[in-house]
């Protein structure tokens, strides 16, 4: 059954209700609240049954047949929505915007908030890890702007970038944005790459919001960025009906403070999640994120995807945790105290939200009642951290507040005794009254002689007197009781004193619920009074967290602090990999890895499985993670400031885009390429290797003989083309290391340590043995080398490679020398006909 097409008129006044709700929101499921659930008609419903295994029903809306419908609890909405949600959808919550008690006829209802992939806020299983942002892209021919914003901790960025669409695809995709909105002049081609291979939400609105929320923007005077917020704005005020009081002005980033790394190296590298499994498990995060607050974690990480290039601000965080190193019994109880803390930045989202509960604000006291230590422990340590502690709104909430709240509002128990003079009238009234009730039946039992008498409570009849079956002939009409209700067993009665009482208990009952109700939003407006310092003291506890974090990786892990240099000299003695070293159950092999500003570049050679790509990810871990301010894994690291970083490693065809291991390859080249400065670093992993052997050495040649004569930045190169060694000689910029390995009774050790000069064997066939071929193919494969090797080789030494293959002369078969002589033109049809004959005569002669 179409919504749309069903007659309108015949439809029930509810139905129609629905109907013009819905037709406001057709790009939206829209849960429809209906006492105590959400109910999806028409094809939502049958949407919605299907994509979350709900039964579907019907309901009789005043046509012949019966609506489709299908609904869910409301108090258990959110699992629902965040699948729906995560899908894609976006979902319409349509809630009772009246009492349905005190309403007469239908009751009001209205959309108040619209949920979509970027916009989630307080549903559990948000990621505390994660930031989830929503982007606005305007396109201006020129220059691209990205404003970006997450709702759960009121953020908000916006980044002006050149008009290339990697550059806009790497910003989106390193910063995880799962939903943009864009105006629909945008390019195609760039929506399709988002959506289908990055699996980004899209969603699309023209307008801007004028006016409203100026104050985010307000010291902004670049008129591209007003607009592209204006547009988010729009987006989220207008579409999706959200508060944003929580949110902190708009704060303008400039990529070129930072270290830029494509999406590619912060893969390659393994960051933030593994290459196979992408999870978040042995990753490099996963290893020095030792921070005790979500706010700390969420800061972490992003200081590791935004390594900074300000050398004042780098060695100031270097500083911070040679301190706290120092300083360990100070760092220990600074440590216990940021566990008490809870992810404030979110609890100020939910408070503006409007979904904040009681439970969450004894979150919120509890992290607050720590502060004034905190703000103690930083001061004796010296760091330049201005911390406010809040202690009004914390005397408020533990004032206020009451101990073991639920997680409603509606049902009391939110308020504390003591904090209202009205709220304790009412409660002594209520108990009173309950007393009463509760010597009321003692009484009865006396005055009726009834042993078994019971005053009862529920829901529909209220207070009862309840005689079981036997007893019912001793109840005299003397007593005024009125029966009300038969059950099997016993008869309930009523009586006018019981009324009475029960009026009072019931009247202060609700008063209470209504009070506590109104106390609460009263502190609910006192904090959101002060959201913006809140916000302030969120985001500085999440830096000395994040600082803390370096401070206990740098002792546990034995990092040390690096020194930097602006001569372009790197020296690094026993660099490690941190995570391997930490997940592999052999001892790890260290290793040094030193260019002065003589040579730029690292040509590695070394067999399969003897560490090359550890090696090559190793240096850009040690650069990263020094120009992040933490320390590195190392005995001594002097290094250069890298403005970019760009890697080839690995093989991994882009599945997604269809696009062979090859084409990746080259495209990832040519980035570095064309975006490499003197300042930048580039790994390339034997680039070239996607392709025939001598088209891939050549490119590789050329490729490195490039970069290191006219880029002159600092690269790693690691090839199985031995003939490329030679180009040290040729270039003095390029110098020659391998990784050795060396055999043992036919078996392969690999040393993992690098060593100057280069090697020869690539010990392939060892590797393979090792990865369990059959004997037979092992055997094969040797007795097929020592032919190869034993054929004469052309001698290289003493002369420039050349690498193009000589293909040998074929001799060229009589017939085409016969064809060559023809003239066609000059032929009758007869004369031809006779030739070709001829020719395939010889062809079979030939034969
Ligand atoms: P290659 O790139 O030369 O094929 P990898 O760098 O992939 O080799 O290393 C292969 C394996 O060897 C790694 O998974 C790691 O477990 C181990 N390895 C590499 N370098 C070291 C090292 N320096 N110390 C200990 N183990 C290492
Ligand atoms: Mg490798």
């Amino acid at each position: 059954m179409k919504m749309l097409d069903i007659d309108y008129n015949e439809l029930s006044p509810m139905m129609r209700q629905y109907v013009d709700i819905k037709k406001e929101h057709m790009d939206e499921l829209l849960f429809y609240r209906l006492g105590d659930f959400y109910e999806l008609f028409f094809e939502d419903g049958e949407l919605a049954s299907r994509e979350l295994e709900l039964t579907l029903t019907g309901k009789n809306a005043g046509l012949k047949e019966r609506v489709p419908m299908c609904g869910v609890p409301f108090h258990s909405v959110k699992p629902y929505i965040e699948k729906l949600v995560t899908k894609g959808y976006k979902v319409a919550l349509c809630e009772q915007l009246e009492d349905p008690k005190t309403t007469k006829g239908m009751v009001k209802r209205g959309v108040v908030q619209v949920i979509s992939k970027g916009t989630i806020v307080d549903l559990e299983l948000l990621n505390e890890h994660e930031n989830h942002y929503i982007a606005s892209i305007i396109d201006y021919n020129y220059l691209y702007v990205l404003c970006y914003a997450d709702i759960s901790t009121g953020d908000a960025y916006a980044v002006i970038l050149p008009h290339k669409e990697d550059k806009l695809i790497n910003m989106i995709c390193s910063l995880g944005i799962l939903e943009i909105v864009m105006k629909d002049n945008l390019d195609s081609a760039l929506i399709s790459t988002l959506k289908g291979h990055y699996g980004i939400e899209i969603s699309f609105s023209n307008e801007e919001l004028d006016n409203e929320y100026k104050e985010l923007y307000a010291g902004i005077e670049d008129e591209h960025i007003i607009h592209a917020m204006k547009h988010l704005l729009y987006y989220l005020v207008v579409k999706e009906l959200k508060d944003l009081s929580h949110f902190k002005p708009l704060e303008v980033v400039y990529p070129d403070d930072y270290l830029e790394m494509d999406i590619h190296t912060i893969r390659n590298l393994e960051l933030t999640e593994t290459l196979r499994m992408k999870d978040r498990t042995y990753s490099l995060l996963w290893l020095i994120d030792k921070t005790r607050t979500s706010m700390g974690s969420r800061k972490l990480k992003n200081w590791l995807l935004h390594p900074l290039k300000n050398k004042e601000l780098i060695i100031d965080r270097y500083h911070k945790i040679e301190k706290l190193n120092n300083e360990f019994i100070i760092k220990d109880k600074l440590r216990d105290n940021l566990y008490e803390i809870y992810d404030i930045e979110r609890l100020c989202a939910k408070i503006s939200c409007g979904s904040v509960n009681a439970r969450d604000f004894l979150q919120l006291k509890r992290s607050l009642k720590v502060l004034p230590e905190i703000k103690s422990e930083i001061s004796s340590l010296g760091f330049d951290y201005d911390i406010k502690t809040h202690e009004n709104l914390y005397n408020l909430l533990e004032a206020s507040i009451y101990e073991d709240p639920p997680v409603t509002l509606k049902d009391g128990y939110l308020i504390k005794e003591g904090y209202n003079k009205e709220l304790d009238e009412l409660k002594s009234i209520r108990s009173g009254g309950k007393d009463f009730i509760a010597g009321f039946e003692n009484e009865l039992r006396e005055k009726t002689g009834i042993k078994n008498l019971k005053v009862g409570y529920n829901k529909v009849f209220g207070y009862y007197i309840e005689i079981t079956k036997g007893q019912i002939k001793e109840v005299s009409e003397d007593f005024h009781w009125e029966r009300r209700q038969t059950l099997t067993g016993a008869e309930r009665y009523i009586s006018p004193k019981l009324k009475e009482k029960e009026a009072i208990v019931l009247n202060a009952e609700e008063k209470i619920i209504e009070l506590e109700y109104n106390l609460f939003n009263e502190v609910k407006d006192t904090i959101k009074k002060e959201l913006l310092l809140l916000k302030d003291t969120a985001n500085v506890i999440a830096e000395i967290d994040a600082i803390t974090s370096l401070s206990v990786v740098a002792e546990e892990y034995h990092f040390v602090k690096p020194s930097l240099n602006t001569k372009h000299f790197l020296e690094i003695k026993d660099g490690r990999h941190p995570v391997i070293e930490k997940v592999s159950n052999m001892e790890y092999v260290n290793n040094d890895c030193i260019m002065d500003e003589s040579i730029n570049t690292l040509l590695i050679t070394g067999p399969n499985m003897s560490g090359k790509s550890t090696y090559m990810r190793q240096l850009a871990i040690i650069v990263i993670l020094a120009q992040m301010g933490s320390f590195v894994p190392a005995s001594k690291a002097n290094l250069p400031i890298i403005d970019k970083i760009f890697t080839r490693i690995g093989a991994s065809d882009d599945l997604v885009s269809g696009e062979s291991t090859f084409m990746v390859e080259m495209k990832e080249a040519k980035n570095a390429i064309c975006n490499a400065t003197k300042d930048s670093l580039i790994l390339f992993d034997e680039l070239g290797r996607g392709t025939a052997t001598y088209d891939g050495m050549s490119l590789a040649e050329a490729i490195l003989s490039y970069v290191s004569t006219h880029i002159g930045c600092k690269t790693l190169f690691s090839t199985h083309y031995h003939e490329l060694t030679t180009l040290e000689r040729i270039i003095p910029s390029i110098k020659n290391v391998h990784v050795s390995a060396t055999e043992e009774e036919g078996k392969l050790i690999f040393l993992h340590k690098i060593k100057n000069g280069s090697i020869d064997k690539s010990y392939g066939i060892h590797v393979a043995k090792l990865a369990g071929l059959p004997d037979e193919i092992i055997n094969d494969a040797t007795r097929i080398l020592a032919n190869y090797e034993n054929k004469p080789h052309k001698n290289k030494e003493n002369e420039q490679i050349q690498l193009f293959m000589e293909f040998p002369e074929e001799k060229e078969s009589p017939v085409i020398d016969s064809l060559r002589k023809i003239d066609p033109l000059r032929m009758t049809p007869m004369e031809a006909i006779n030739k070709l004959y001829e020719l395939k005569e010889q062809l079979e002669e030939k034969k």
